[in-house]
């Protein structure tokens, strides 16, 4: 073990020290509270270690959250915006003060290297910076002119909003949707998922320490069938933000069904990264490692399919299988670790169930396809995975593995690229390499995604929108599009007083 890993796991046993010793509860109108519900144990999948008990919401806390988010919502809402954006500055500063325990307990609580969670906090801050400086303009709208009336559109806060997040970068993603929701003038309820609920607690307290007011921000943990369904349930929630699995989305569209709510669906992906014969090689293939081992493949933007042009397709494949076998699986507080253990048990089995289910559908295991449990001891640890001679219609081409785990196939025309691309339930994203300008504007215009990155790996814009297509999702959010969604637009007709007013019964 290096002196490096030891030093930071010292550490981070300090971070996790208050967890391990006292039941992790719900933030609810200010106060922290283990509610009326059970407790579940929380463990590491670096090494299935106890890191505490987590209380899991009942309905009564989760009404409670939603009740205090109801009864802050008036205050919050007629909250000058220049004011907002002084708290979450503020907010923004405490994440940074926090970096380093955030990045160390996101670590061990989802076994994401090191190396890629160092930035949580600090794009966390750049969410809640970036969303707090447009606030003093949100509520603006647009003036729209008739001959005889004049009419002009004002935004205004939705009220108490639900966010419900993954287990996969949970802290990151819960700044990105709570950011605009509290920049806007909503209150919040988040649900943290129940497999990676520790940075979570975090952000509340930094809301805490920022000043937000009381019930403001309430979390709750617990269980998507208990505490999730509830709010999604609540009469006074107005709107549901979720980022999750497809069948999960499908779960909230029929929950919500009764009370109406307006939903921000982000799903799953099976997203295509597409290499034509004219590619720049070396920084395509750069791009192919970087976005489906980074972050363990545990990426919603991840691209898990390789479609390879067949010009390039032995020599592409050839670096590739060189590069994934390079890839250093390790404990994820190791500096040097690219790929760290898989988030839980269940999870795990799920990956590596994968591994049998591309031999018995007839692809070939090009690198990896092991569990290294024998070797690492019990964490969630596999092999960083190439599967070669696939077919798209195979399961490893058609189902989200979420896991550190590539299928490539050969395609041989532009026309068969965009096939071969479309012919999956999924629309979230996807990637083109080509140096044909003209190629990447006919592959833009026709592969079905939300969104689309031509010669680049994943660069997030945060003014841009984010979301998803067919099973991926429905929704945008990312600048102006978080505010249009937190946000109803009223029109406001007025008349110059020299129009007809129709006359009835005189
Ligand atoms: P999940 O859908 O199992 O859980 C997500 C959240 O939903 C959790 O907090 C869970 O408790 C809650 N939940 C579950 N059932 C619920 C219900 N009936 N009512 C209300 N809440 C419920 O997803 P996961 O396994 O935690 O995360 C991985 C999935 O998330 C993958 O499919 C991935 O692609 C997707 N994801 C999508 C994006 C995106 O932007 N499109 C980003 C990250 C992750």
């Amino acid at each position: 073990m290096s002196a490096q890993l030891q030093e930071n796991i010292g550490k981070a046993e300090g971070y996790l020290a208050r967890f391990k010793e006292n039941t992790l509860g719900h933030y609810i109108n200010g106060e922290w509270t283990l509610g009326s519900g059970e407790t579940f144990d929380n463990t590491s999948p670096v090494d299935q270690s106890y890191l505490g008990k987590v209380a899991a919401a009942s309905e009564a806390d989760v009404n409670a959250a939603c009740e205090a988010a109801a009864a802050a919502a008036a205050g919050w809402a007629a909250t000058p915006g220049a004011e907002r954006r002084k708290i979450l500055h503020r907010l923004g500063d405490e994440l940074e003060k926090r970096a380093e325990e955030i990045a160390m307990v996101e670590s061990m609580d989802c076994g994401q290297a090191l190396r890629f969670m160092r930035q949580a906090a600090v794009r966390g801050a750049a969410n809640f910076r970036f969303f707090a400086d447009q606030a003093p303009e949100a509520r603006n709208g647009l003036s729209l002119h008739q001959a005889e009336h004049t009419n002009f559109t004002v935004r205004n806060p939705l009220g108490p909003v639900a966010v419900i997040t993954p287990w996969n970068t949970p802290f990151m993603l819960s700044t990105w949707k709570i950011a605009p929701a509290l920049a806007a003038g909503c209150t919040v309820v988040h649900k943290p998922a129940e497999l990676s609920p520790l940075t979570a607690s975090i952000l509340a307290e930094c809301a805490d320490a920022a000043g937000l007011p009381k019930g403001v921000w309430n979390m709750v943990n617990g269980f998507g069938t208990v505490a999730g369904k509830a709010l999604t349930q609540h009469p006074a929630i107005k709107a549901v933000a979720l980022v999750g699995d497809s069948a999960t989305g499908k779960l909230i569209q029929a929950q919500t069904a009764q009370t109406l709510k307006r939903l921000h669906l982000e799903l799953g992906g099976k997203n295509p990264v597409i290499v034509f014969d004219d590619a720049d090689f070396d920084r395509a293939l750069d791009a192919v490692v970087f976005m489906i081992y980074s972050l363990n493949g545990q990426r919603c933007t991840s691209s898990s399919r390789l479609l390879v042009q067949s010009g390039i397709k032995d020599k592409f494949l050839a670096a590739l299988k060189q590069r994934v076998a390079n890839i250093k699986v390790g404990h994820p507080l190791d500096p040097a670790t690219e790929v760290g253990p898989l988030v839980h048990t269940g999870h795990y089995e799920k990956v590596t169930g994968y591994f049998d289910i591309a031999k018995q559908d007839g692809a070939t295991v090009a690198v990896g396809g092991k569990s290294l449990r024998d070797e690492m001891g019990p964490g969630n640890y596999v092999t960083p995975t190439l599967f070669v001679e696939a077919k798209n219609s195979m399961r490893i081409a058609q189902e989200e593995i979420f896991g550190p785990v590539l299928t490539a196939i050969e395609f041989d025309t532009e026309e068969d690229a965009v096939r071969l691309a479309n012919d999956t339930i999924y629309g979230l994203a996807g990637y083109i390499w080509t140096s044909n300008t003209g190629c990447a504007m006919r592959m833009a215009d026709k592969v079905e995604a939300g969104m689309l990155w031509v010669n680049s790996e994943n660069n997030r814009n945060l003014p841009s929108p984010f979301g998803g297509v067919k099973m991926s999702g429905i929704g945008r959010d990312g600048g102006d599009w978080s505010f249009d969604f937190y946000m109803e637009t009223k029109n406001v007709c007025i008349a110059h007083d020299t129009h007809k007013v129709p006359v009835l019964g005189r």
